[in-house]
């Protein structure tokens, strides 16, 4: 059954899902891999519709999928499917463009976070809602992290404490990240990225750890086992 999305919702999730995924090994675009028999991209879906705040869902799929993009998620919600980039920016600055009126609350989240639970989606939503510009869901560091040299020399410890690992979905007001995305020069950074170079302050959220950026087989194998004992 196609999930209903809430009109009376103030929240736009975009979801960049134009990446090939080379890390996963040879096969279809990340997005469109299969996790126990469904699309990664259709996992994130559904657990974005189930979010009560979400008005409307964007995603950039890969130029030459859009149809078959379309198709696949008629029967998950009701999405709008545009082309994505050559980068993770040119998507999320396409899937922005698309967005209607409505919706002052603009939440970005990759599809590769397909494990990713609506409450999640709506704890980020909720800190924009009570005023803050930008937010990131992280969690903390737990490796010791070393600054190394380009010949693997280690250079220095760094104090994890003072570092997060940063999630998504990440939370803006929208003229915030409208604004960022028109002064985009670097497309290497994330969202919140974008948004600090506006002198914008970001603010943190507890992320999940169901919210695991699937890029390698072990993070397959890791969903699956989590989609087998109830994610
Ligand atoms: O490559 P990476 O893992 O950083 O990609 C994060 C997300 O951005 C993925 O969901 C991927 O599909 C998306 N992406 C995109 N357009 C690109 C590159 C990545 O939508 N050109």
């Amino acid at each position: 059954m196609t999930a209903q999305l809430n009109p009376r919702g103030d929240v736009a999730v975009l979801v960049p899902a134009a990446g090939a995924g080379v890390r996963l090994g040879p096969g279809a675009p990340k997005a469109l891999r299969p996790l126990a028999g469904e699309p990664l991209l259709v996992h994130a879906v559904r657990r974005i519709a189930a979010a009560p705040s979400v008005h409307t869902i964007v995603v950039a799929a890969p130029a030459a999928d859009v149809e078959s993009v379309r198709l696949m998620l008629a029967p998950v919600a009701p999405v709008t499917v545009v082309p994505g980039g050559a980068e993770r920016q040119a998507s999320v600055a396409a899937a922005l463009a698309a967005v209607p009126a409505g919706p002052e609350i603009v939440l970005v989240h990759d599809a590769a976070r397909a494990l990713t639970p609506p409450e999640l989606v709506e704890s980020v939503a909720a800190a924009v809602r009570g005023g803050h510009d930008g937010v990131i869901p992280v969690l903390p560091v737990v490796d010791t992290v070393k600054e190394v040299d380009a010949g693997e020399r280690v250079l220095g410890t760094v104090d994890r404490a003072a570092l997060r690992a940063v999630q998504t979905p990440q939370g803006f007001r929208r003229s915030v990240l409208t604004t960022a995305h028109e002064a985009a020069g670097d497309p290497l950074t994330d969202d919140a990225g974008l948004v600090e170079k506006l002198g914008v302050p970001v603010v943190c959220v507890p992320g999940s750890e169901l919210a695991l950026k699937i890029t390698r087989p072990f993070d397959l194998a890791l969903a699956e086992h989590l989609l087998a004992t109830g994610a």
